[in-house]
């Protein structure tokens, strides 16, 4: 199927569950040629899981004047978070105290504008990024000591277990969801890929990042 297509179906299905859901299309490995392609079908939102692959790809789109929101949604590393500032809308990934307050120092050094979600890691996979449940709900109470003039919380970011079993999978999303209602109410959750979108729309999902079922297979 095209890519018209394929957006046009992911788009019907979506709203159909949640008609103020967004969409992030994931486009990590896509060349240029085919994001400007979807940037003329209408999308907006994109994703790039690497800051320097997406610095790369989107640098000469703006150049180019195309209008885009873009998303990091990869894993927040403190050494090189600072290149976000000025192309990248939001992160996805922030996992660790030591990136969260790296954020907020560059964000005052460099005034551009930065929203975060913090990942949450609820499967509690060793080598997944992310905060433990009771890490999250230490931080919570504090989360505005690391907001600024330019640096915004938008909301909590989940993945499913890496063996994509299914039930687990809902388990989380709705652990995610319950956190939320429990301690932010107003805030956003970013959760559900190609494989488990319609499981995350129906545990409260506000974000969607989907790659493959939009672009084709990597
Ligand atoms: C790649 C990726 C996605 C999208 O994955 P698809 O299976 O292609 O939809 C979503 N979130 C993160 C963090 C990713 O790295």
């Amino acid at each position: 199927m095209s890519l018209n297509e394929n957006w046009k179906n992911i788009q019907r299905e979506v709203y159909q569950k949640n008609p103020n859901a967004k969409i992030i299309a994931v486009s990590k490995t896509y060349p240029t040629e085919i994001i400007e392609q979807a940037i003329s079908i209408g999308i907006f939102s994109f994703g790039e899981n690497k800051i320097r692959e997406g610095i790369q790809k989107f640098l000469v789109l703006k150049e180019k004047g195309l209008q885009f929101e873009l998303h990091h949604i990869g894993p927040l590393q403190t050494g090189t978070l600072r290149k976000l500032f000025g192309l990248f809308s939001y992160t996805h990934g922030v996992g660790s105290i030591s990136s969260l307050k790296e954020l907020s120092k560059q964000s005052e050094k460099q005034k551009h504008s930065l929203a975060f979600f913090l990942q949450v890691n609820l499967t509690e996979e060793p080598q997944k990024n992310g905060f433990s449940r009771k890490q999250l709900l230490e931080l919570l109470p504090n989360i505005q000591n690391y907001e600024t003039e330019f640096l915004k919380w938008e909301g909590l970011m989940t993945m499913g277990p890496t063996n994509e079993d299914l039930d687990l999978t809902r388990t989380v999303f709705s652990e995610l969801n319950q956190i939320r209602k429990d301690y932010c109410p107003h805030k956003k959750l970013s959760m559900g890929m190609s494989a488990d979108y319609e499981i995350a729309l129906e545990e409260g999902a506000d974000i969607l990042r989907i790659g493959s079922k939009i672009f084709g297979k990597r």
